[in-house]
């Protein structure tokens, strides 16, 4: 009998997931048991994706480069990679505004409903701390960011994946050296990072074997955590607009997939799914990145030499969805607290929605820590940010799973277009799944 394909098994996890988050809710027990028996499986296979992200970012993205024959090629895809970075998420801020003027989710919200938000959430400590960090990146200088990007110390970078930038620049100058020396000299290191590819492909692999019950764990997690069911229910017009913005974004990247690459859409998403469906459950674009480069590379043919650069400086800078989420949110906030926005206040959050998706970090709710510098840019008062992001922390968990996954598919969708353009989209390596593991095992 021919075995399930993965996205269905994932799926199928999934909503099993949910129903048994549901039904441990009902029990008195039910919380604890998920959060110390089950939840474990979940963290064990985030760690286990972490763990091999940066082999895989270092030995993908150094065999990439190195074997581009001429520097010059290097230039050039960095170059379509970054514009078009910048083009998808000024698309995603777009969208985000456009609804949220138009459907004007803040204005409904009624008194009570913010008072007993802020009475819940304003003096959380996951809020307080979100705008501690936020306060700590705004301090440093508007250079700041480049000086962060480069290691002084290789290994300490790789021993910290809040690093991932660093050793993605590390990567590339050794890459770009690897290059420079000559094939002759190169090949001994090319062939070591080589074959340390091949290993940690087959790592993610195995990792995906146990991704069915992972999501299980990971979504019954989630319910069991989540928050007042009445207060999801009064923010339902704010996440609706937030949804439908990142539902417009996924109908962007498949016209963009179809007419610019000519690949069939649905056959895209059908191939790139596991990917979408673990940043889902792990509300994570850098523990999805393992998963996302083994689709583009092997299921949808990217080249290796436009996947291992494009996919993990995008899985770090390019967040279309975390960036659409923020403008929504800012300018949710500003109706519901009576904030009045000017033309050029809402050109601000274009601006600021951009940068500040650069300097999100890849994990859950970072794109609410950005935000805070989003709501500071257009002169919202710093007295008010706990009452601010306690209006939207209650559907903050469900809405990043929903904006991780088109992170992710963006990140899928422009290493596509970067590919189309140098002429570097192939053939898929397999078909299915199971032929790959059959093929690696
Ligand atoms: N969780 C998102 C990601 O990893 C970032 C965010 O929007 O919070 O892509």
């Amino acid at each position: 009998m021919k075995k399930l394909a993965l996205h269905w098994q994932i799926l199928i996890g999934m909503f099993l997931g949910l129903i048994f988050g549901f039904i441990m809710l009902q029990l008195s027990w039910g919380v604890g048991f998920v959060e110390n028996w089950i939840n474990p499986v979940g963290t064990i296979f985030i760690k286990l994706l972490k763990l091999i992200a940066i082999p895989l970012i270092l030995a993908s993205l150094i065999k990439g480069i190195s074997d581009l024959k001429d520097i010059s090629k290097f230039r050039n895809i960095g170059l379509r990679t970054i514009i078009t970075y910048v083009f998808t998420t000024v698309i995603a801020i777009s969208i985000g505004l456009m609804l949220v003027n138009v459907l004007q989710p803040g204005n409904g919200v009624s008194e009570e409903t913010i008072a007993k938000l802020t009475e819940t959430y304003a003096g959380d400590s996951n809020v307080q701390s979100k705008i501690e960090e936020a306060t700590r990146q705004k301090e440093s200088g508007p250079l700041q960011f480049l000086v962060d990007m480069v290691p002084d110390n290789a290994i300490n970078a790789m021993s910290d994946n809040s690093l991932m930038l660093q050793v993605i620049v590390f990567a590339i100058f050794l890459g770009i050296s690897l290059l420079l020396i000559g094939e002759k000299r190169a090949k001994p290191l090319k062939d070591v990072f080589d074959s340390l590819n091949y290993v940690v492909l087959k790592m993610v692999d195995l990792i995906m074997l146990s991704a069915p019950y992972a999501v299980f764990a990971l979504l019954a997690n989630v319910v069991v955590s989540s928050g007042d069911p009445d207060l999801l229910f009064a923010l339902l017009k704010y996440a609706g607009t937030v949804v439908l913005g990142l539902l417009l974004m996924i109908v962007f990247y498949l016209i963009v997939v179809g007419t610019y690459t000519k690949k069939n859409p649905f056959w895209f998403l059908k191939e790139i799914s596991p990917a979408q469906l673990l940043a889902f459950s792990t509300s994570s674009s850098a523990a999805t990145l393992p998963v996302t480069m083994e689709r583009v590379e092997e299921h949808i043919g990217v080249d290796k030499e436009v996947s291992s650069f494009v996919l993990p400086v995008g899985a770090t800078i390019n967040m279309d969805g975390t960036s659409l989420y923020q403008a929504v949110a800012a300018v949710f906030i500003s109706q519901a607290l009576a904030f009045d926005l000017t033309f050029g206040d809402q050109l601000t959050i274009v601006l600021t929605a951009l940068l500040a998706s650069i300097g999100s970090a890849a994990v859950p709710g970072a794109g609410m820590v950005m935000l805070v510098i989003v709501l500071e840019a257009i002169g919202f008062p710093a007295d008010r940010f706990p009452i601010a992001l306690a209006l939207i922390f209650a559907v903050d968990r469900p809405l990043d799973m929903c904006r991780t996954v088109i992170n992710v598919t963006g990140d899928a969708t422009v290493s596509m277009i970067v590919a189309k353009s140098v002429g570097k989209l192939g053939k898929p390596k397999v078909e299915e799944w199971d032929d790959h593991y059959d093929e690696v095992k």
